[in-house]
């Protein structure tokens, strides 16, 4: 009766089983059935395709795992899960933000090393005249300077001639 049980048991390995193959919760795999009683050891056993339910990510990539794998999609982790998500998306906004200042930043150094390789010990690609067109690092610091300059003046310029404001 032994080969019985096994030939119908819900796990068997023929067939696609979506909560088996695809991605799913802890609570529902069926490779680590939920154990009863669900304590954080029991439950911390998952399988590959295993999800965190709060990070909605990989278990395998939970780094909080030993307290997630409890998860079991009651109001106490819907709540827990709401918060993890608000996290991170407050997260990928400051990591957005920096991106873009990290590029402007980027570019200025990209700027920086063009200008130090025309001056610098670098082999002249084309003899004098040929780039006549690209700026040598000299007009770069030059501009640089003329920018600098344009700033310095704009923003204190109220401020240093005493102006009252126009609405006192
Ligand atoms: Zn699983
Ligand atoms: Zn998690």
């Amino acid at each position: 009766m032994a080969d019985l049980d096994d030939d119908v048991e819900f796990t068997g390995s023929t067939g696609t089983n979506p909560l088996r193959d695809m991605p799913h919760m802890r609570h529902d795999c069926l490779v680590h059935p939920w154990p009863r009683p669900a304590t954080a050891q029991s439950c911390a056993e998952c399988c590959a395709k295993c999800f965190c339910y709060v990070c909605d990510g990989p278990a395998s990539e939970c780094k909080l795992w030993d307290e997630h794998c409890l998860a079991d999609g009651s109001a106490e982790w819907v709540r827990k899960r709401a918060q993890a998500k608000r996290k991170r998306e407050a997260a990928q906004r400051a990591q957005a933000a920096g991106r873009q200042v990290d590029s402007a930043e980027a570019v200025r150094q990209r700027f920086a090393a063009a200008a130090d390789t025309d001056d610098g010990g670098a082999p002249q690609p084309a003899p004098d005249g040929a780039d006549a067109g690209r700026p040598t690092r000299d007009e770069a610091e030059v501009e640089d300077e003329e920018s600098e300059e344009t700033f310095a003046t704009y923003a204190p310029c109220h401020f240093a001639r005493g102006q009252p404001h126009p609405e006192l």
